[in-house]
């Protein structure tokens, strides 16, 4: 069978087009896709490449869809059950798995990146990645478990307690669904965005008021606001690497004594694991994290040019792809 999809080719270039559905192997399922969230990373992806992108690649990391077959293997998951797709494979034996941080696998396959994703009509994934959608929550709602989760990962890397104060660089939608997610757990979020209309969903600042926080988590891919974040730790405060920097921005001088004299730490934080997938259908689910009205563009998949382009041009928040 021929399914629609979007193929990257080489960096730079995609092209629309049908390619055949693999059969599942015996531990994989195929998901017919509901729905796709487009995210920075994409446009990353398919602009100038990634760490991990394997070509010629599918991408597309965040999905939800409905089980049409299941390899002969598989046990617990059903034709017609509504999932969520974690995006990561993992090897379930190296140190990073055993401790509970399989994104770190070494033998971490991501969908979109190192396997087909999400951009098609059909998707095939291991069985053990995929997470039944609860009752009565929408796909539309569904799909942000996957940029939720990376937001619950870093702000469990940060040690994130009720009552803390978190300083978020950046209101995009990982920005944004930090300041979610840091409400939601009875934290005091303050966003920093200096574009007006992004600040449009959430109360926040264009420059970081005169104070301090217990965690800084930058979700903008920005030298400067590393460096502001910095310098607004609180003593024992801990600062999150959430968003990457491009190569010519990489290297930071930073204050060692500082980090000293004040206790403070630095943290990276890079995609999910399994269990963020669960506890962020959780938060959507009961509507502790609310997301709808992030959700400002619904397109076909075959406008994904004029999607991206909204992407680069931070002109929408939330953008959904419709195979
Ligand atoms: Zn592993």
């Amino acid at each position: 069978m021929q399914m629609k999809c979007v193929q990257v080719l080489e960096i730079g270039k995609f092209q629309l087009t049908k390619v055949a559905l693999r059969k599942p192997l015996d531990h994989e399922v195929v998901i017919k896709v509901s729905v796709t969230g487009l995210c920075r990373t994409d446009l990353k992806l398919i602009r100038v490449g990634h760490r991990d992108l394997v070509l010629p690649r599918i991408p597309g990391e965040e999905v939800v869809g409905t089980v049409c077959e299941t390899g002969s293997a598989v046990a617990g998951i059903q034709t017609g059950d509504l999932v969520y797709v974690y995006p990561g494979s993992w090897c379930e034996s190296c140190s990073a798995c055993t401790n509970g941080s399989e994104n770190l696998c070494r033998e971490m396959e991501i969908m979109g990146f190192h396997r087909d994703g999400g951009f098609a009509e059909y998707v095939v994934v291991p069985s053990k990645s995929v997470i039944p959608v609860p009752m009565g929550l929408d796909p539309d709602k569904a799909v942000f478990a996957e940029p939720l989760s990376c937001c619950l990962n870093a702000l469990e890397l940060a040690g994130i307690r009720e009552g803390m104060t978190v300083g978020i660089w950046g209101a995009g939608p990982a920005g944004t669904l930090l300041s979610r997610a840091a409400a939601a757990m009875d934290a005091h979020p303050v966003s920093i965005e200096p574009d007006q209309r992004r600040r449009g969903l959430i109360k926040g600042y264009a420059s970081s008021p005169d104070r301090r926080y217990d965690i800084c988590v930058v979700a903008v891919g920005s030298k400067q606001a590393y460096q502001e974040a910095i310098q607004k730790l609180k003593p024992r405060g801990r600062l999150v690497v959430f968003s990457g920097l491009s190569p010519a921005d990489d290297l930071l001088e930073i204050s060692f004594n500082q980090l000293h004299y004040l206790e403070q730490t630095i943290v990276g934080a890079y995609g999910c694991c399994y269990r963020h997938g669960v506890q962020a259908l959780d938060l959507l689910s009961s509507n502790a994290v609310s997301v709808v009205d992030m959700i400002s563009h619904r397109k076909p998949l075959a406008d994904l040019k004029t999607a991206l382009e909204l992407v680069e041009h931070r002109k929408g928040m939330k953008i959904l792809l419709y195979p």
